[in-house]
């Protein structure tokens, strides 16, 4: 047998694709949160840069506009002195206070840009200003600069233009606002994709991961006593894939080397057993005195020479049954049989064997029993492999009971003994082949293959075999055939 050890095998068109799968679903996720953050972010500086240009904006007119106000009413009062007392100084006081006035405005239209749209009013009192106040001159002997009127309507009019400010500056506000639900919205958003994603993760990989990972379970399970090789069959061209591939040829080599085994047992024992025979046929002669008198003490080799001849041809007709029932050689002819008559059959060919240990047989037959379908010589084989194992390891004197009872459709077949049962622990492994227990493998004839043969015989005519241990105390062995 040739031993592949570290035979590197390539499989075309597979790549590793379980960490490319988990990396992609990794670097969604970190995407998906980093994105959120960063919109987040950025939504949270253009809030907070609004709002101070607002309030920066906003302290900027109202400090102005009270200084054009202050200045007006500076104007107003240097207007009167001067006409009053004709003093220059108070008509530079008045020049001085329109320079601060045309100052203060200048500054508050200079506030208008792109990033912040100024109240249309200005604009107006700008306007005024240029055609009313700019070139206002102040006369000894004339009015006054302005009328009364003329000057509240100046102040009514700033006042108004700042009270639009801060109405502009509410609506700001107002938007920071909905600005800021809008981005709680995208947070949780952006949480609700990055719980999605990791949900759907878990999802695709578990799953990418567990049909393959069942299928091999199955293909493992299906493994020994297959007819077949067992193949796994998965689309997966990842790492699951290269190991249902990798399984799959080791089944089929396994296969393989149980079909050479089979063949070369088959074929061996087919061989040995016509010389078998023939020997078995002389010493029966030489026994029998056919070839001249034989003394006691010749006689009892003979025996033993029997015997042995006939272990060893058991052995071989085991072998041959087995390899036969697995290359499926052995033709059944499928016919009704009665239940009961096998049971009867089977306890009758072995009474005698059971006599020798006082072993008592009860047989207890089902009344009116349904036929089963079923090759009657197989059946009974089954019987005789099960009840000789229990009258074999039964203690002397013990009993064993026999019994046919109908189970859904199909018929029951139950042969329990009261003799040690199957050490603990060892349970699942009765129905493989060569299995022994540990206890009688030096004491005790047998190879180990009639549990396995039996089971064959069952699953062949679609049935069920189990086995109830009791350790110390028995067990009982079930099997169950469509009628
Ligand atoms: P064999 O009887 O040739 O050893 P089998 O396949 O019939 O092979 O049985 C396998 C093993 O199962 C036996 O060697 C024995 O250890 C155990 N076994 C089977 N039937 C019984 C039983 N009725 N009581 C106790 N052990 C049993």
């Amino acid at each position: 047998m040739e031993i592949h050890k570290d035979k590197k095998h390539k499989w075309p068109g597979l790549k590793p694709g379980i960490t490319r799968k988990l990396s992609t679903l990794f670097l969604f996720f970190i995407l998906i949160f980093y994105g959120t953050l960063v919109v987040l972010f950025l939504d949270v500086q253009q809030m907070m840069k609004t709002s101070e240009q607002i309030v920066g904006v906003n302290n900027r007119i109202s400090e102005l506009s009270t200084s054009m106000q202050e200045s007006l009413l500076s104007m107003d009062v240097n207007d009167k002195k001067y006409r009053l007392l004709g003093k220059e100084m108070y008509r530079d006081y008045f020049e001085s206070a329109r320079t601060d006035f045309e100052a203060a405005l200048k500054g508050i239209v200079g506030l208008d840009s792109p990033g912040y749209r100024l109240s249309k009013r200005w604009n107006g009192i700008q306007r005024n200003y240029v055609a009313h106040l700019k070139d206002a001159r102040l006369e000894l002997q004339g009015g006054a600069w302005a009328g009364e009127e003329t000057l509240n309507g100046w102040i009514r009019d700033l006042a108004e233009a700042r009270l639009e400010n801060e109405k502009e500056i509410e609506n700001a506000l107002i938007t920071i606002n909905a600005r800021s639900k809008e981005s709680l919205k995208k947070g949780l958003l952006g949480l609700g994709l990055s719980v999605l994603m990791a949900v759907l993760g878990v999802v695709v990989v578990s799953r990418s991961m567990l049909t393959p990972l069942k299928a091999l379970t199955r293909g493992v399970k299906i493994l020994p006593g297959n007819k077949t090789a067992a193949m796994v069959e998965t689309n997966a061209r990842d790492e699951f894939g290269e190991l249902a591939a990798a399984f799959n040829e080791m089944s089929r080599q396994l296969k393989e080397e149980e079909d050479l085994r089979s063949d070369f047992i088959a074929s061996l024992s087919h061989e040995i057993r016509t010389p078998l025979s023939s020997i078995r046929e002389s010493v029966n002669m030489i026994m029998e005195e056919v070839l001249g008198p034989v003394n006691q003490k010749q006689r009892k080799f003979l025996h033993i020479a029997d015997s042995e001849i006939a272990r060893i041809s058991d052995l071989f007709d085991h072998l041959l049954h087995l390899s036969r029932l697995e290359s499926r050689v052995q033709q059944v002819r499928f016919l009704a049989v009665d239940p009961n008559r096998l049971i009867r059959d089977a306890a009758d060919i072995l009474v005698p064997k059971a006599e020798k240990k006082e072993i008592r047989l009860n047989l207890h037959a089902m009344a009116e029993p349904p036929m089963v379908m079923g090759g009657e010589k197989e059946i009974l084989q089954v019987l005789l492999n099960i009840i000789g194992n229990a009258i074999k390891f039964s203690y002397k004197g013990g009993t064993i009971d026999i019994s046919t009872m109908a189970d859904h459709g199909a018929v029951m077949f139950r042969i329990a003994d009261n003799g040690p049962g199957i050490p603990e622990g060892e349970e699942a492994l009765i129905f493989n082949k060569y299995y022994r227990s540990r206890e009688i493998r030096n004491h005790m004839d047998g190879v180990g293959l009639g549990l396995n043969i039996s089971r064959k015989i069952v699953e062949f005519h679609h049935g069920k075999i189990w086995m109830e241990n009791h350790p110390d105390k028995g067990c009982s062995f079930y099997f169950t055939l469509p009628c």
